[in-house]
């Protein structure tokens, strides 16, 4: 039980080397959410907590190889990004289970990460003092999903989610 529990952290620790990795050497910046204190706080249960400690070691993995590599890792506020309109700015309340997002207000339609993803870079920017580059093309992806990851193409930013599986 204990050598398959060291098993699974080994291959956590292993994935996590190989994305930092690329992603250092790949592009200029990296912007990640910052872990939410309060919620941490408040969190029952382990799952959260476990899932929690991965993000941390993640960010701390990126900084250091961030560092080696001269590429800029930014942590952001992560708070209001899923609810946030990244195109008009305007809150709208949705569950966890609604997957898109559909703004009332400029009636902006995407994926609900997606979205939440185009926050975490216009708030990353703006920590770098660079406006939105509107003519950048951007792309992002959230650091689980390896599909996405293999089929990034040469823009020079990018933004990850959260390590939530
Ligand atoms: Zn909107």
């Amino acid at each position: 039980m204990a050598k398959a529990k060291r098993d699974i952290h080994r291959k956590v620790l292993d994935y996590q080397h190989k994305i930092t990795t690329w992603l250092v050497k790949e592009y200029d910046a990296v912007f990640v959410e910052d872990l939410n204190v309060q919620s941490m706080l408040r969190a029952d249960g382990n799952g959260r907590n476990k899932q929690d400690a991965a993000w941390r070691q993640f960010i701390t993995l990126l900084e250091y190889k961030g560092d080696v590599y001269g590429t800029h890792v930014v942590q952001v506020e992560a708070a209001g990004t899923t609810k946030e309109c990244a195109v008009c700015g305007v809150e709208s309340s949705k569950s966890i289970w609604v997957r898109e997002h559909s703004c009332p207000s400029c009636g902006f339609e995407t994926d609900r990460d997606a979205n939440a993803a185009m926050n975490v870079l216009q708030r990353g920017f703006s920590e770098l003092g660079l406006g939105w580059p509107e003519s950048t093309p951007v792309e992002t992806v959230t650091a689980t999903d390896t599909a996405d990851l293999q089929q990034m193409s040469a823009s020079h930013v990018i933004e990850t989610g959260s390590l939530s599986t």
